[in-house]
């Protein structure tokens, strides 16, 4: 099975510690859904490539490269998609039903039937309670709800499936598919700080888009937090970790903020804070969030038991997925690597790609990168295709308690991973 990543390149502004590819010009909102669109059909057969793909080469047309695409698809190919990603950028800029036009557009190509979580990134100014309202609405009723994460998508309103349907018959396929878990860019719950970083919104208005979440329904909530904030103290890092615990969401991401040379804050020469101070939050973020139930599972996430979030998991365990939009990254779950070209108004005409092709040592090496930063760690068998050298280089981690060793598996400790980045350096392959 595989992932699906779409995404929406545009923000309402520019955060100053921001990086990622967006534009705040909102004009081509429709010609970019559109592209989207026709980007999704032509790479309808991506997962053919896939090694996880059941089915033979020759079961796969060439994909249409333009024209009317509804009229142009077919049956969906068998390829079975596990989870969707709608992120950006800003994607709850864009109205509800565009977004679900799109999700109506993935189910006309790929078999949804296994579809375990279905994403939408949003900003919580965006989040009201007619916005939400209509992000939940199916078949013209406000009746779909949110399972819980690792089921597949259900309507409430006829408790099957919201589409596809188990031989994909016609009638069920054309059910809507909506949305049963959000990704809320709260980053802090201090209004001082939210201006410093140019969010759009204030800490009431996080509050009360997580709390409008969850009255609309959403019982699979994760909320982004910002630690390593310049001039952030840490009582205010400890106040909005304890916010966040006391909202009930399922799951927390928490990123450390990098400086990065084009943003704003890199303009301004604002510097990264010391050591000293990363490795206070990031023990207090562990400790809140261990005290309140969370599982340390991946160097930036928390979950609730069973939340863990489904689609980045499968980028940190090599399972294929395809990315649509300008900037995205697509994976064939076996070497191969594809991005398309970060310039909207050439993926509105036609789109351009770049990609790669991965040797062994970088596919180990990805391995070691990816494994290294979960809980599960890699297995000790993906080591032996490492040289001398770096086996000795592991003995010497364990040794000093920097890796663990269990059932076969070596990890870093979660209260060391603010040294992951270190510790996988000395660990890659260079050969
Ligand atoms: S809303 Fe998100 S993608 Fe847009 S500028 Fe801010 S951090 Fe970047």
């Amino acid at each position: 099975m595989a992932g699906l990543y779409i995404h929406i390149p545009f923000c309402g502004r520019r955060c100053a510690y921001c990086d990622f590819y967006s534009t705040t010009s909102p004009e081509r909102v429709a010609a970019f859904l559109e592209a989207a669109k026709r980007e999704m059909t032509t790479k309808r057969s991506f997962f053919e490539r896939s090694p996880l793909s059941t089915l033979p080469p020759s079961a796969f047309p060439a994909p249409p490269l333009c024209g009317d695409v509804r009229a142009s698809v077919g049956e969906p190919f068998n390829f079975q998609l596990s989870t969707i990603y709608i992120g950006g950028g800003t994607p709850s800029l864009l109205r509800p039903e565009q977004l679900r036009g799109l999700l109506d557009h993935a189910v006309t190509l790929w078999d949804c039937t296994p579809l375990r979580e279905v994403t939408l990134e949003a900003n919580p100014e965006d989040l009201t309670n007619d916005y939400l309202a209509r992000l939940c609405k199916a078949d013209s009723s406000p009746s779909v709800r949110n399972d819980r994460a690792g089921e597949p998508v259900r309507n409430n309103k006829t408790s099957g499936l919201v589409l596809c349907h188990p031989e994909g018959s016609e009638a069920t396929r054309d059910l809507p598919l909506t949305f049963n878990r959000l990704s809320i860019g709260v980053q802090s719950f201090d209004d001082g700080l939210l201006r410093l970083m140019n969010r759009r919104h204030n800490a009431a208005r996080a509050r009360e888009a997580v709390r409008a979440a969850q009255r609309a329904g959403f019982d699979n909530i994760s909320i982004d937090l910002i630690y390593g904030i310049p001039g952030m103290t840490d009582a205010q890092w400890e106040r909005s970790l304890d916010e966040a615990t006391a909202l009930g969401v399922q799951h927390i991401s928490a990123y450390h903020l990098t400086i990065e040379p084009g943003t704003a804050f890199g303009r301004q020469g604002l510097r990264e804070v010391t050591d000293q101070t990363s490795e206070r939050q990031f023990a207090r973020l562990r400790e809140k969030l261990g005290e309140a139930g969370f599982e340390h599972y991946e160097i930036s996430n928390f979950a609730q038991p069973g939340r863990r979030a489904v689609h980045n998991s499968a980028y940190w365990t090599g399972e294929p997925y395809l990315g649509v939009g300008p900037s995205a990254h697509s994976f064939d779950g076996d070497r191969r690597r594809e991005w398309v070209v970060a310039d909207l108004e050439r993926y509105i005409s036609a789109p351009a790609y770049e990609g790669e092709t991965l040797t062994d040592r970088e596919i180990a090496n990805e391995r070691v990168m990816t494994g290294l930063r979960t809980a599960e760690g890699i297995d000790l068998l993906e080591l032996r295709i490492m040289n001398y050298e770096l086996r000795i280089a592991v003995e010497r981690f364990l040794r000093d308690g920097l890796l663990v060793r269990e059932n076969g598996r070596v990890a870093i400790p979660p209260e060391r991973w603010l040294l992951a980045d270190h510790i996988i350096g000395m660990l890659f392959r260079v050969d």
